[in-house]
């Protein structure tokens, strides 16, 4: 066997060294110079330059404040219910909240794009992510209207659904953080929910088994409610991505065994959070600052109840008055723009490979 596969690796070893001989001199003539010199003239440079120019130019960077290492708030609810309480946003509520974000220039994209800085959001707008915790039956609940199934109108995932629609510009996301038995508190329509939800760019979170205290378990423990978790999801929604745990109660793992919330098994089950989110009460860092750190991201309480201060409005009037704070994206999601002030906060090894253009 051996000797046979040493002749093959000759010949396509001769094979590729005659390719490259014969192929040399034609490009050669085509292209003057020769791969190492391959580098634009000077002229050429110029004009590659101008044109990158001309693309900033196009966007007036420094007009639009761009600055894609600013922070992104994370939003955190729970119930969207008749009446307004600590852990309970209204219906009207939450519909107004939409709005005032939209119209502050505030664009919702999943929290998957935000961990793998993969944000698409206009020039001049800011993206944003909304989560919610529980899984109560007012998050997606489904009524029936003359014989016919549809989404109740007055949840969460109907509210966002109309609010889409209404605004075709306002982008997509939302991860709802379910535990078991019965996310939702529909069980004949579990299965429905999740392909509409995975359907539609929301994502469904681990929350754990039973919204376990994991400060208080075990190793062990942990491990068997985060997988559990992840399996149950995995029974309506095969081979589906659980990629990210909500902390409930906002409390981890104690010391050392935090790493067992991002990544774990149980039962020959695996799990691997690239994104854990704790409780409160500020904004997150961008993907690209020093900052960032995946699995440990604050969220803002979207509330208006015992907010002590860091609430949803009070960040929002906080950006208003330090706007250089706010993630402002640059258009373009291939480029990471920044203002020279934000160079030393920028963690260069998660720009994955995406330009960076700073700006005076
Ligand atoms: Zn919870």
């Amino acid at each position: 066997m051996k000797p046979s596969k040493n002749i093959v690796a000759f010949i396509i070893a001769l094979i590729i060294v005659l390719a490259v001989t014969a192929c040399t001199p034609q490009t050669a003539e085509e292209h003057p110079q020769s791969p190492e010199q391959n580098q634009p003239a000077p002229a050429e440079l110029d004009e590659e330059l101008q044109n990158e120019e001309a693309k900033v130019e196009q966007v007036d960077l420094k007009g639009i404040k761009a600055n894609e290492n600013g922070q992104i708030m994370i939003l955190m609810y729970h119930g969207i219910g008749d009446k307004e309480a600590e852990w309970m946003r209204t219906a009207e509520n939450f519909r107004k909240d939409l709005e005032v974000l939209y119209n502050k220039g505030y664009r919702l994209i999943s929290l998957k794009d935000y961990i793998e800085n993969n944000i698409k959001v206009e020039a001049g707008y800011t993206p944003f992510v909304l989560t919610f915790d529980d899984g109560a039956q007012n998050n997606f609940n489904i009524i029936e209207e003359n014989g016919e199934r549809k989404i109740d109108p007055g949840c969460a995932v109907g509210i966002i659904e109309e609010f889409k629609k209404e605004h075709p510009d306002f982008g997509s996301g939302g991860s709802f953080f379910v535990y078991y038995p019965i996310p939702f508190r529909q069980k004949e329509l579990i299965k429905e929910k999740y392909e509409f939800l995975a359907a539609n760019g929301y994502d469904i979170g681990n929350h754990s088994y039973n919204h376990d205290n994991l400060g208080k378990l075990s190793i062990e423990g942990i491990q068997e409610t985060l997988a559990k978790n992840v399996k149950s999801t995995q029974e309506y929604l095969p081979g589906y991505d659980v990629y990210a745990l909500a902390l409930p109660n906002g409390i981890g793992p104690k010391g050392d065994s935090y790493k067992y919330a991002a990544q774990g098994e149980h039962d020959g089950v695996k799990y691997n959070h690239r994104a854990v989110l704790l409780v409160g009460s500020n904004p997150a860092p961008s993907p690209v600052s020093v900052k960032f750190d995946p699995i440990r991201l604050p969220r803002v309480r979207a509330s208006e109840m015992k907010t002590d201060g860091v609430g949803l409005y009070d960040w929002l009037q906080h950006f208003e008055k330090k706007p250089e704070k706010r993630y402002i994206s640059d258009g373009n999601p291939d480029t990471v723009a920044i203002p020279e002030s934000e160079k030393e906060n920028v963690d260069e090894i998660k720009l994955k490979g995406k330009e960076l253009v700073i700006y005076k």
